[in-house]
């Protein structure tokens, strides 16, 4: 199921040439154009004579050219003069393909479009939308709508290929499928005239379809949203048609394990365990998401189901999304299963080919292992004789395509599978995005945590903040130093850190400083978190190389550069850093002026607020589900038109909607899966 086929009209399309379009666009059919929405929309239904001319910001005209003359002065270009019989105008333009130019002369009327403005001499045009016409040319009747478009494709070719979409929707399946009565109760437009609405509406609608409720908007979103629990629930179901070994710790490894961990676990801790152990001890493959704000101790859960796994004979693969947080896995695990004779293996990027031999034979062989590893382990030829569970762990940083390729690498039995993520977002949200697995919350700390205090500074204050943290580290503490985040590229983004090392130690001439960037040789980035895990640093200078599962109990002070340029989640997941033992920690966060309203309010929220589910509420509500849902990673966005939180009602409603048609109207589910589920396919789970 890794591979959806093409459906049938994106290749139909190629015959009428859309193929290319939906290609450069990422859209896997036609009927996704569609649910590509205008950016805005411009009246050209209405002439406005010459002489009733106003400044305004848009308006279409039309006149014949009775002057053309070049433009004196700093800019270069062309004066147009147009006269309607009863005003006139002058259009200025800059430049004009030659085609253009020959074909205006004195005579030929032209149809304007764009915003006048009072010049030197009298009311004015510059570099309008412009074509030439004849004078009697009807008028649209609709309003033009204006599409974000992609490098490669014009507005226009964007436009023609919605229009003529447009005229095929019932064949390409979009035909509306509720009643009359669910859709009024649900607030919803007829589909094909919301379609019809949102691409070429009547002018005097422009305005009210901006408002995220509009009934046609909300049909799209109800259409995305009912595909994607379609397909999730589909999914959901073939996996519980496939068998997974069944695992119960003969030898009780667990135990030893759990003893060897250093502290008992939490209540919320040992739920999760249960809940998970129950699934594993099912022939049915777990699918199971564990959320657990940072520092919530989801590792040791992890460990306990891998030495559940281990103990009955299987072997184990845990992905981490960063070479640094495998690493540091592996340190944990050595200490958790060395006392029980288990070595963990490491597949690492830089594992080198002796190194990766040895891994491969092993797990062929089919001997009870456990392989923790980066992006390493997806590669093909490595093969698992017995993988009865697999792990991710910071789940959102991997594509859905990712976790499924590491099951399918189970053979006859599929394994088991965990996922775990400290992007906590509400429980109902989180059951309609993760439809297809079952979710845990860890939604406890470890006991004992002194909490963080988190101040927000403007960076005039720095010197202030340097003379504290000197202080500090004198005093024993261990410091985070994050330096701005750098849009760019990882390049820029080291060369940063290592700019901000440089101020530092000459700001600190007798702290030892280490530095940490993700373009580090992986042996010099060990050497430097280890250094500073075992206290013989005292300030780590960092990218957010360390935002991600990074865990030094001892360090309990953090300072972040530019804070007003970070998410709100990534913020949080950084400062959790800090506060991870028994001593206080200590957030600074740095800012540059002047701030927007929702930057100052999101470092307020910070600042007050430690829970990440409350933070995610609260960003939520601030700035939309983007952020918490991992649009950053992927660059893309899962749906076009629905939000999650805009449209929760239509989320539950969805999912109620999809269970009702996968048992009573099989076909018409089958259909609209068949429709979206390569989109689907590709972003669900993620
Ligand atoms: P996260 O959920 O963010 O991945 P970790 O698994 O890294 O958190 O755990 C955070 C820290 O808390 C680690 O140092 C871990 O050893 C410690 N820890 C985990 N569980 C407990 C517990 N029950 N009691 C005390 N400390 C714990
Ligand atoms: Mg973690």
């Amino acid at each position: 199921m890794a591979k959806a086929a093409r459906p049938a009209a994106a290749r139909g399309a190629g015959r009428d040439g859309l193929a290319p379009l939906l290609e450069r666009l990422g859209f896997a059919g036609p009927h996704e154009l569609l649910f590509h929405l205008p950016l805005r929309y411009e009246d050209h239904t209405r002439l406005t004579p010459l002489h009733a001319l106003r400044p305004a910001d848009a308006v279409l005209v039309q006149g014949c050219i009775v002057q053309l003359r070049p433009a004196t002065g700093r800019k270069p270009g062309l004066w147009v003069r147009l006269d309607d019989g009863r005003g006139a105008i002058d259009v200025r333009f800059f430049k004009l393909h030659p085609g253009q130019r020959a074909r205006w002369q004195p005579g030929v009327w032209l149809r304007c479009h764009g915003p006048v403005r009072a010049g030197l001499y009298g009311l004015e045009m510059t570099h309008p939308q412009c074509r030439v016409v004849r004078p009697d040319e009807p008028l649209p009747e609709r309003a033009l709508a204006i599409y974000p478009t992609v490098a490669g494709v014009s507005q226009d070719r964007l436009r023609r290929a919605v229009t003529e979409t447009l005229a095929r929707q019932a064949d390409l399946g979009l035909t509306e499928t509720l009643s009359p009565e669910r859709l009024d109760a649900l607030g919803l437009m007829v589909l094909p005239e919301a379609l019809q609405l949102i691409h070429a509406p009547p002018p005097d609608r422009i305005a009210s379809l901006s408002a995220p409720r509009h009934p046609a908007r909300r049909r799209l979103a109800w259409e995305e949203l009912l595909a994607d629990q379609l397909v999730l629930r589909r999914r959901r179901r073939w996996a519980q048609s496939q068998r997974a070994p069944v695992l119960g710790d003969g030898p009780a490894l667990a135990a030893r394990v759990e003893a060897a961990l250093g502290f008992a676990l939490t209540a919320a801790q040992a739920r999760v365990l249960t809940e998970v152990r129950a699934d594993l001890a099912r022939p049915v493959p777990m699918r199971r998401l564990v959320q657990g704000d940072v520092g919530s101790g989801k590792t040791a859960v992890a460990a306990l189901a891998a030495a559940v796994a281990l103990g009955s004979g299987w072997q184990v693969a845990l992905m981490a999304p960063t070479e640094l947080l495998a690493e540091q896995h592996l340190r944990s695990f050595r200490r958790w299963f060395g006392p029980a004779g288990l070595e963990p293996l490491a597949l690492l990027g830089r594992s080198g080919a002796p190194a990766r031999r040895v891994v491969a034979a092993r797990l062929a062989a089919g001997e009870p292992a456990l392989v923790v590893g980066t992006h390493a382990l997806f590669q093909d030829w490595l093969r698992f004789a017995r993988l009865g569970l697999v792990m991710v762990d910071e789940q959102h940083r991997f594509g859905v395509q990712q976790r499924l390729a590491l099951q399918e690498k189970g053979g006859d039995l599929t394994p088991h599978q965990l996922v775990l993520t400290a992007t906590p977002i509400p429980r109902t949200l989180a059951m309609g995005l993760y439809a297809d697995l079952d979710v845990s919350v860890i939604d406890a700390l470890p006991p004992g945590r002194a909490g963080i205090r988190t101040v927000v500074l403007p960076v005039g204050r720095r010197a202030e903040v340097a003379g504290r943290v000197q202080a500090a580290c004198r005093a024993g503490a261990q410091v985070y130093w994050v330096c701005p985040l750098i849009e760019e590229s990882e390049q820029a983004q080291g060369e940063a850190a290592q700019r901000l090392y440089e101020r530092l130690s000459a700001d600190f001439p007798s702290l030892r400083l280490g530095l940490i960037h993700g373009r580090l040789a992986p042996p010099e980035r060990e050497a430097v978190m280890t250094a500073f895990a075992q206290g013989d640093l005292d300030v780590l200078v960092a990218t957010t190389v360390i935002e991600v599962g990074v865990d030094v109990p001892r360090a309990t002070v953090m300072v972040v550069e530019n804070a007003e340029r970070f998410g709100l989640a990534q913020l949080h997941q950084l400062r959790g850093r800090v506060g991870r033992g028994t001593a206080p920690g200590n957030c600074v966060l740095l800012y540059e002026g002047p701030l927007s309203q929702t930057a100052r309010a999101r470092l307020e929220t910070l600042r007050a607020v430690q829970d990440g589910f409350e933070i995610a509420r609260r960003d939520l509500a601030l700035r939309g589900a983007g952020e918490w849902l991992g649009t950053r990673q992927t660059g893309e966005r899962r749906w076009r038109v629905a939000d999650p939180v805009a449209d929760a009602d239509l989320m539950a409603e969805a999912q109620v909607e999809a269970d009702r048609l996968l048992t009573e109207d099989s076909a018409l589910a089958e259909r609209l899966i068949g429709l979206w589920q390569q989109r689907a396919e590709r972003y669900a789970g993620a």
